[in-house]
């Protein structure tokens, strides 16, 4: 999946902490500690630990970050997207922007666009500091996405999955699924019952994985308002191959498998890798929103059952 060269974007789309560290200090004892509820694209919140860290909050989020650095600041246009993983960070979030700004008015949803952080090591969002560990993550308090690119490196070599760009874009539109159902006011159903094959987390993070189905399946005819142009261009089986890679290495049943060798549904927070992949296709075929509706689906194995 592939930028049109001269689509513009622009840098300041992202707030870009990469080699400054973030700010200096943040994590005392070195461990994952973010408190409240987080939408992270691997792990539930119940691995993180939430304990002893509740003095960190309403740190101020992604607005008083610093600026972006001179290694976004070139990231000016759908070449820097094609060649970059910075830059296809920020053209992907306009390409969503874009896409979403539109879906959530014709479903009578008020719109405004989530941040981003783009970071390095760690970080501190309005639900507390992150570390590359946690994984890319949305965080509801301050509405914004955060991004670890180091991630993608580690997410080929732990999962088996796919670094191929759609399969970054992926990730990025997984998170922004979740700044969606934050605007619907349907991210409680994540809270209330966490965990489990059926659960409402389960169905949460399916849903976003049809949302991010449902961006790809537009993604080559959505526009640049500024230069009229498609931001992306038409996507190949292989990229959708890619995509599809990537949402199976995330699976739970995959994570469990490979980490413990035994497989516990109950455990569950983000559905098995089957399920996961065939919502996102659900997503990619769908005209509308309204085809992700997990919460209403009666088994979660067949998307539109
Ligand atoms: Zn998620």
């Amino acid at each position: 999946m592939s930028f049109n060269d001269d689509v513009q974007i622009d840098p300041g789309r992202v707030s870009d902490q990469r080699g400054g560290g973030g700010r200096g200090g943040l994590v005392a004892g070195g461990g994952v500690s973010v408190v409240g509820l987080i939408l992270a694209l691997i792990f539930g919140p119940q691995v993180l630990d939430q304990g002893g860290d509740s003095g960190s909050q309403g740190g101020g989020g992604a607005q008083s970050q610093q600026q972006p650095q001179a290694d976004s600041a070139r990231c000016t246009s759908g070449k820097a997207a094609n060649s970059d993983d910075g830059c296809r960070l920020i053209a992907t979030m306009e390409s969503l922007d874009e896409y979403w700004k539109t879906e959530t008015a014709d479903n009578g949803i008020r719109f405004h666009r989530p941040e981003a952080v783009l970071f390095s090591g760690q970080t501190r969002s309005g639900c507390g500091q992150a570390t590359s560990d946690t994984g890319p993550f949305y965080c509801p308090v301050d509405e914004t996405a955060y991004v670890d690119t180091s991630f993608y490196k580690d997410f080929t070599r732990q999962f088996g999955g796919s670094s191929g760009p759609l399969a970054q874009m992926y990730i990025v539109a997984h998170e922004y699924g979740h700044h969606v159902q934050n605007l619907a006011g349907d991210l409680s159903e994540s809270q209330h019952d966490p965990q489990g094959k059926s659960s409402g987390a389960v169905r949460t993070e399916l849903q976003a994985d049809c949302y991010a189905g449902l961006w790809a399946g537009h993604a080559a005819r959505t526009k640049d308002p500024e230069s009229g142009k498609t931001f992306i261009k038409p996507i190949t089986q292989t990229q959708i191959k890619d995509a599809l890679a990537a949402a199976a290495s995330v699976g739970d049943d995959h994570i469990q498998e490979t980490a413990s060798g035994r497989i516990n549904p109950d455990a569950w927070t983000h559905g098995s890798s089957a399920e996961r992949q065939a919502w996102f296709m659900q997503g990619y075929r769908a005209q509308s929103m309204g085809a992700c509706n997990t919460f209403r689906a009666a088994d979660l194995d067949r998307p539109g059952s």
